[in-house]
């Protein structure tokens, strides 16, 4: 065959292909316009997951109807001018190719107006050939409405797949740009059903809820971390709050959602060692930069980017994340249970916000509820002996300590090496989070108070806290200046030393530039539990030993300190067997 330029059509449909590849992404490029023309408000309505009709109406700032065949053609845009504003994209869109990709692989009709206008103006769009321009009345904003999508490209439309699957895409995308942009009002529905709607009102945990559950919605930790010309503001999940794939950890930046898998490393680093192996965080994460530093001109659907300064930002992600993690402590629910109370299950489908295309919550483990969830499902996942940090531990047999720092023990599979510092730690953390959610904390009075002096600026600090350490059992009070009172304490820490566990709480004060005020008593309680704990290099008696691992046993998340690092390695019978060569010798 002779070499020849291809036909306008045959090229369009092509260079729609890297666009337009679903219905999702159709509404993803509409509403990229839409809020690039400052729409407040954005409505939605989809048929057939958006295989027959895709309509979209703003309330942005319009079309001038001589400019509206224009924008309808290649590489039209009003948002570029120069290539060096490439470097400097406010925007969403720029390349100026969405309504001509989408023109060429469906039925589109474009209705728009803008406020100096009149009347507004219509333009149809077929296989990429527009109509005649006509005039109608129509209020100011753009309707943009697509139909029969790759009707002419029946090679397309073969690979696309169940409407269920279609209409999830979609549905998901939605939220999450409704998320990303808490204050515009977005409309989505689908036939008769409304399946998403929000209010503007720029709360963004009610989005959540729509996106998750209200129970979920309600976990979801909130970061907000500012540092060097990088925000990161949005949600991620405790570690107790997990999926089994990376779908649900999702990033913008300025605005644009992006798969970037570094991100998600730096996102995934923050939680190391604090999930189980093949478990992943779900997190709504919105970053913003200068646009400058960020090349957004690397992907034609604009879902990859580029950074000028790669490691600081995941640096600055990572870092965030787990001090949000840490923070809130990787035990979201101590259970009542151990203490003969019992426990319901949170149900997890009931949203306020009406969503009714159910986004795979079947797949969320709650750890507190683990064992009750998963016993549902399969006895096997339950095995206690999985390598969770978070699964209870068998009954142990004690059989010493070590270095005066470890505890040996023997489970039914295998060598249990316990930190006895690490335990301890975990073992008061749950033990005083108990008496705290029960709202009974023993407390037990000093003999002779403490008298502690702090450096000036912990002082005030410490005044604001005084109430909270009230809750947890503290009787602390001003006693001149910089100087405090300890006259009674957690009865749990009885015969320590009251004005170390002072320090401990306000000695990480100054660190903390915002504090997440609703989960400062758990961290608190962390703290607190750490420097109450017996140390390493502690010799223990027997009574003690047994009692600590006695403890640990009833632990819900007896892995790991409430910092996150390890209580114990567990060596098992068949690592040992294959350590000393026995296994395959018989
Ligand atoms: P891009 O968004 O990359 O500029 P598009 O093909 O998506 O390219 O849109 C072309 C142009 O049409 C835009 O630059 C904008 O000027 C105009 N336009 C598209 N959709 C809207 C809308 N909803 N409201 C106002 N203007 C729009
Ligand atoms: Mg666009």
């Amino acid at each position: 065959m002779p070499i020849r330029l291809l036909s306008t059509e045959v090229a369009s449909q092509i260079a729609a292909g890297e666009v337009i590849e679903r219905p999702a992404s159709v509404v993803k490029e509409l509403f990229e316009n839409s809020l690039d023309a400052g729409a407040k408000t954005i409505t939605i309505h989809v048929e057939e997951a958006g295989k027959k009709l895709i309509e979209i109406s703003d309330d942005g700032l319009g079309i001038p109807s001589d400019e509206l065949e224009l924008a309808v053609s290649r590489h039209a845009t009003s948002k570029l001018v120069r290539s060096e504003d490439l470097f400097s994209i406010s925007t969403l869109g720029f390349r100026g190719e969405a309504l001509a990709s989408i023109g060429s692989v469906s039925r589109m009709t474009i209705t728009s107006r803008v406020k100096t206008e009149k009347e507004g103006a219509r333009l149809k769009v077929e296989s990429g050939k527009p109509g005649k321009l006509i005039k109608v009345g129509t209020t100011v904003g753009t309707t943009v409405r697509v139909e029969d999508l790759f009707y002419n490209v029946p090679a397309r439309l073969k690979f696309l797949k169940a409407d269920v699957t279609e209409r999830r895409a979609i549905d998901s995308l939605v939220t999450r740009y409704a998320l990303a942009y808490p204050d515009k009002r977005f409309k989505l529905s689908e036939g008769k059903n409304v399946a998403l709607q929000t209010s503007g009102d720029g709360d963004r945990r009610a989005i959540l809820a729509a996106l998750y559950g209200v129970d979920v919605a309600k976990q979801m930790l909130e970061i907000m971390a500012e540092e060097e010309g990088f925000r990161l503001t949005g949600f991620i999940s405790p570690t107790s709050l997990t999926r089994s794939n990376r779908k649900e950890i999702t990033f913008f930046i300025n605005g644009r959602w992006v798969h970037d898998v570094s991100l998600s490393t730096a996102l995934l680093q923050a939680y190391h060692t604090l999930l189980m192996v093949g478990r992943y965080p779900m997190t709504a994460l919105f970053l913003e930069i200068d646009p400058h530093d960020v090349d957004v001109n690397v992907h034609p659907a604009k879902a990859e980017v580029r950074f000028r300064n790669q490691n600081k930002i995941f640096s600055f992600i990572q870092r965030s994340a787990r001090k949000a993690l840490l923070a809130y402590s990787p035990v979201p629910n101590v259970a009542p249970s151990l203490w003969g109370t019992t426990r319901t299950i949170p149900s997890e489908s009931s949203s306020s916000v009406g969503l009714d295309w159910k986004i795979g919550h079947d797949k969320i483990i709650e750890t507190g509820d683990q064992r009750l969830a998963t016993e549902n499902q399969s006895p096997i996942s339950n095995s206690p002996f999985q390598p969770s940090s978070f699964s209870r531990i068998p009954l142990l047999r004690l059989i010493g300590q070590i270095g005066a720092t470890y505890l040996v023990a023997e489970g039914p599979d295998g060598l249990y090496l316990v930190d006895q510092h690490a335990a301890h730690e975990r073992v008061l953390f749950e033990k005083l989070m108990t008496q705290h959610e029960m709202k009974k904390i023993p407390s037990q009075s000093l003999l002779t108070p403490a008298t502690v002096t702090l450096p000036p600026q912990t002082t005030q600090l410490l005044i604001t806290q005084l109430p909270i350490l009230n809750h947890f059992g503290f009787d602390v009070e001003e006693f001149g200046p910089n100087t405090f009172q300890v006259r009674a304490m957690p009865a749990l820490f009885a015969g320590s030393d009251p004005s170390a566990a002072l320090r401990a709480l306000v000695e990480d004060f100054e660190e903390d530039e915002t504090p997440l005020q609703n989960e400062i008593e758990k961290k608190l309680a962390a703290r607190v539990c750490k420097r109450m704990a017996v140390r390493g290099g502690m010799a223990l008696n027997n009574e003690e030993q047994r009692a600590l691992i006695t403890d640990l046993e009833a632990c819900d998340s007896p892995r790991t300190c409430p910092h996150g690092r390890p209580t114990m390695i567990h060596l098992s019978v068949d690592m040992l067997e294959r350590q000393f060569g026995r296994r395959g010798a018989r």
